[in-house]
This record gives C-alpha cells, sequence and structure tokens, in this order.
C-alpha cells in the first residue's frame, strides 16, 4: 500500500515542486485552487525570494496539514476526481515518486514527509522541482485554452469574451498600475466576492472591466513606493436609488458621499501613514450597487515597467537574465527537473535562454528536463539543446487524430505534428508521449489517438479537463456519455488479448470510461447551453463546423 492510499490528504508535490506562473505566482501544483499567499496576498518572484515562497507560512501548512491527514479545501479538485473514477494528479504523482527514477533513493512519500516535520516543515534544500510557466507566445487557438496561456487567444476577442485571462501582472504602464477589478498578481480580492469576481468563472462577461459591488468588497494590493495616488473609475448601476459610497484606504476614510449618475472618477493622495507599508487596502461599502471600472496606482514619472523588489531590473522574471542566473536556477541545492510550458516553448526565446543556462553552467548534464509542446514546431537547434540534457520527457499535447485536433487545437498542421514526433523520437534521451486532454470535444474520438500513438510506439496519458465546465465530459448529455465509454470498451475488449487494459495507458483509459460511467447524474443543462453557444459562436468565427468533424456529438445536442 502506498503513503497516499493510507493517508488520502498526502501528496509528494508540495514537498519537490513549486510551479512558477507567468505573472510571477506561484503553487505547489498544476490543480491546487489557490496560489501560495502571504498575509492575505498572493506572493510572487517579483516581491519574494524563491526561498521565501518555498518556505512560506503558507506552504509550511500546506505540508503540515496534509501530514496531519487533513482534508485540505484547495485540493477538493484531487478528492473529486478520486471519488469519481480513483486517480488524480496527486495519486498520479505519489505513484510516480514512490516507483520513478527521479527517487533515488526510494524514499516514500511518508518518509518525506516526517523529515519535514523534524524541520517545522521547512524544505531547507529547496525545490527538488520546478515548473515554469514562461509566458503566453503562442501559435493556437486551442478551445479549453486562455488568453493567459495564449496570445493567439489574448488577441481574439470572441475567444477571451469566454474565458478571460485569470492572472494579469500588475505592472506599471505609463503613470499608471491596473490593480483591478479583474485579478492581477499579488492583488487578493475580497468581501462580495459573488458579484466582485465569481462571475469571471460562472458567465460570459463582456468587459473585464464590469465588477458590481452591492455592499462591501475590497483589493489588498502590493504598494510600490512610487505609487502615489489612487485612481478610482467607477458608475452607479443606476437601478435604484443613487448610492452613497465610503471609500477606505487601510483604516483611512478618505472619500464618502453620493455617487452620481453616469462615470465618475476618485483621485485619491496615499496618505503618509499608508505609504510606510508595503501592501494598501482598498474598500468599497455601498448602500446600492456600483460598477467598478477599474482601480488604478498611479505615480509621477511615467516609465514602463513591471514593480517588484525582488526584481529591481523592473523586467519580467523570465526576461530577467540575472534573476535566472543568481536565484531561479540556483534557489535548490537539490534541482534535478526543470520543466518548461508556455504558451508553446518552441516560440519563446526566454525559454532558450533558460536551457542555454543550464547547458552552458553544466546543469543540464545532470538535470531531467520536462517540455509541454503543442508539436507543431520542432528545429535543429531546439533538438539539440534538448539533447544536451540528461534525460528530457516531451509531453505531446494533442487531442485528437488530424480533424478532431485541428478543430480542438485552432491552427495546427497534423502533417508537421507528425514530423515533430518522428523528430523527439529520434533523440536518445528522449521519452516522447502524448497527453491528451480530454473532453467533450473528443470524447467520441479517443481511440483513434489510442491507436495513432500505438502504431508510432509512444504512450499516451488522459488528463480530464474540469475547467471550462461547459467543455468538461460532465457536460455531455448521458446517451452521448455511453457511446462514448462502449467506444472505449470496445476497443479495450478487442485488446484484450494482449493484455493492453493492464498496462499504464489502458488503465488511464479504463479511468476515464469510469468518469464517463459515474458522470450520469451530473450533467447540468446549464452548462450544455454554454457549450452550444461557445461552440457556434467559435465556429462562425473561425469558418470551423462542429457537425462536419464530430457529427456523433452533435447529434445527442
Ligand atoms: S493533492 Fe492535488 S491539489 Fe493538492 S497539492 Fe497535491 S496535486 Fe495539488
Amino acid at each position: 500500500m502506498t503513503s497516499s492510499e493510507r493517508n488520502t490528504s498526502a501528496c509528494i508535490l508540495p514537498f519537490i515542486e513549486l510551479n512558477i506562473g507567468t505573472g510571477g505566482t506561484a503553487s505547489p501544483c498544476c490543480a491546487l485552487s489557490r496560489l501560495i499567499t502571504s498575509d492575505h496576498r498572493m506572493m510572487s518572484v517579483y516581491n519574494d525570494t524563491i526561498e521565501s515562497i518555498w518556505n512560506s507560512s503558507d506552504l509550511r501548512s500546506i505540508r503540515e496539514r496534509m501530514h496531519a491527514s487533513e482534508k485540505l479545501l484547495e485540493c477538493q479538485i484531487c478528492y473529486d476526481q478520486e471519488a469519481g473514477n480513483g486517480a488524480s494528479v496527486r495519486t498520479y504523482h505519489n505513484t510516480a515518486w514512490e516507483h520513478g527514477y527521479l527517487n533515488s533513493s526510494k524514499a516514500t512519500v511518508d518518509d518525506v514527509m516526517c523529515r519535514a516535520q523534524e524541520t517545522d516543515y521547512h524544505v531547507p534544500t529547496g525545490p527538488e522541482r520546478l515548473v515554469l510557466k514562461v509566458n503566453n507566445v503562442c501559435n493556437l487557438r486551442c478551445r479549453m485554452c486562455d488568453g493567459n496561456s495564449s496570445s493567439s487567444i489574448a488577441q481574439d476577442a470572441v475567444h477571451s469574451s469566454w474565458m478571460p485571462s485569470h492572472v494579469q501582472p500588475t505592472r506599471w504602464i505609463g503613470q499608471l498600475m491596473k490593480i483591478g477589478p479583474s485579478f492581477f498578481t499579488g492583488v487578493t480580492q475580497g468581501g462580495d466576492l459573488d458579484d466582485w469576481a465569481q462571475s469571471f468563472h460562472d458567465e460570459k462577461i463582456l468587459s473585464l472591466d464590469d465588477a458590481v459591488v452591492r455592499r462591501s468588497a475590497f483589493l489588498h494590493s502590493p504598494l510600490p513606493p512610487e505609487a502615489s495616488l489612487v485612481r478610482i473609475d467607477l458608475h452607479s448601476v443606476g437601478v435604484n436609488d443613487k448610492p452613497f459610497l465610503t471609500i477606505h484606504l487601510d483604516e483611512i476614510v478618505v472619500s464618502e458621499g453620493i455617487v452620481e449618475e453616469g462615470k465618475n472618477q476618485f483621485s485619491i493622495t496615499i496618505p503618509e501613514e499608508c505609504k510606510l507599508r508595503e501592501n494598501i487596502t482598498i474598500s468599497f461599502d455601498t448602500d446600492n450597487p456600483i460598477t467598478i471600472d477599474q482601480v488604478c496606482l498611479e505615480r509621477a514619472s511615467s516609465k514602463n515597467q513591471f514593480t517588484g523588489k525582488n526584481i529591481p531590473s523592473g523586467l519580467a522574471w523570465y526576461k530577467d537574465r540575472s534573476f535566472i542566473k543568481n536565484q531561479l536556477f540556483n534557489s535548490s541545492t537539490n534541482l534535478t527537473k526543470v520543466n518548461v510550458m508556455g504558451g508553446e516553448p518552441t516560440l519563446i526565446k526566454d525559454v532558450r535562454f533558460m536551457l542555454g543556462e543550464l547547458i552552458a553552467t553544466g546543469k543540464a548534464r545532470s538535470m531531467n528536463l520536462g517540455v509541454t509542446t503543442n508539436a507543431t514546431k520542432c528545429d535543429d537547434e531546439w533538438l539539440e539543446s534538448l539533447g544536451s540534457f540528461k534525460a528530457v520527457m516531451v509531453a505531446l499535447s494533442v487531442d485528437g487524430y488530424r480533424d478532431i485536433n485541428s478543430y480542438i487545437r485552432f491552427g495546427a498542421n497534423w502533417n508537421a505534428i507528425e514530423a515533430s514526433i518522428d523528430r523527439y523520437k529520434g533523440l536518445s534521451n528522449a521519452y516522447v508521449y502524448c497527453h491528451m486532454t480530454v473532453q467533450a470535444y473528443n470524447m467520441m474520438h479517443v481511440i483513434p489517438l489510442v491507436e495513432f500513438c500505438q502504431a508510432k510506439g509512444i504512450d499516451i496519458q488522459f488528463y480530464q479537463l474540469d475547467d471550462p465546465r461547459m467543455l468538461s465530459i460532465l457536460t455531455m448529455p448521458r446517451p452521448a456519455r455511453e457511446l462514448a465509454s462502449a467506444k472505449i470498451s470496445s476497443y479495450l475488449f478487442r485488446n484484450s488479448a494482449v493484455n493492453y487494459a493492464t498496462s499504464p495507458a489502458g488503465k488511464q483509459l479504463m479511468a476515464v470510461r469510469d468518469a464517463l460511467d459515474s458522470a450520469y447524474e451530473r450533467s447540468d443543462s446549464k452548462h450544455l447551453e454554454r457549450f452550444k453557444a461557445f461552440t457556434m459562436e467559435l465556429d462562425a468565427d473561425r469558418g470551423q463546423s462542429f457537425s462536419g468533424v464530430n457529427a456523433e456529438l452533435a447529434s445527442y445536442l
């Protein structure tokens, strides 16, 4: 029995891995429902060292609560997946850790947790693995993705209106630094969350800047020393009496009175006592709804730069060569693996610089590299870099065979993908596998991709999409799920003679089928309506046809 079977909260990732996002925020894994915080603000490499994030009281508390077998609210996604089909990011990584070659001492998850307990849940050697989401430069517009992960989607008004970029970096643009009402690095939102932020997740929104405050809400933001004013643009919703609004900066009332109809702008000098602090809380109390259009900090000069005391250059973290050389890759005495993600890593100059840095310093020779790529590009220089690492794991983000992949991953060329797979397979140090994001769009088309991977001699792994919920397999009508499940069962039956069902890929495929079966009671017509509307809108904009590539699923809608 593995540690994670005995302690169903235990997860290896907070003890070994640190994920750093494009906006500089951090998390122990890709699944946690929130980012690492300190004193109610999101930590980020702009303001915090890697060491202070890694051994923050927040991350230490996660480790301690896991060790105590406590069920963590922020890990609910893993527990839900395990309840559905027995597998989750947690169970996958725990098993991979306990049986994997990266764990050379063969320590169990229990061993690692007990060792951390001796140092009050500090892990002084630093993260063993870094997962770096460098930036969002990407040539594709995959339907389940958003502008945070694809620059092409960020420029696509139709797609972005359905899937807004959730967290953007706080940065000076001219004299202004926007900190709300949508999500910005290091800024915490609170109060009337239903009205203030939750709608971003639940509804298609027309503008990121429409945040309605019905009673009270607040922003808790880093306060760069050069900021001198807070600028707030808002308007009355105008359905009832004129609102009476009070605005506080920290505990100080800086404005109170009636909000007139139409647009209102408040330019508030930051009081001297607030300026001495590293963070500022801007709160709003109103007796009738108001709409916040934007909240900005303002400064006297207009140099265009990011801000953050840990990266004084003013550059984005992934562009700051000094940060990369001196801190990022020196944050651990035990760094065994670096994973790079985008965007599309092959298109990102900064990723190439990072790999070059690891090669030039000799670290690459003893290091494992993970790359997640859409496989549409693979040039000689890129392959040569990968060949310099001890081992490289190439995860090919491919979500279907030929047309279905091109439909989901808009802009992808299948012939280019096949050529890239062959080139990656030619690397003697590479483990190449296909990473399929399981979603409503490809549920009728799983087996052709499985067969393609078998023919190519590469493994396939499945990741079950939860967000956006409208594209999840749970959204499919019950008869459609039954058909998709039957196709998988039939394939497993046909391949029973070669014991495919007992292989790792076969077990995962059974988990996908079980998820289809167990989701019977969870379909939700609201999500299905959103699925249809989203599909039709993107089809019209892109000149694609859902029923043309997905006739079976279309027949159930
Ligand atoms: S249990 Fe899941 S959500 Fe929690 S840290 Fe592990 S992988 Fe992340």
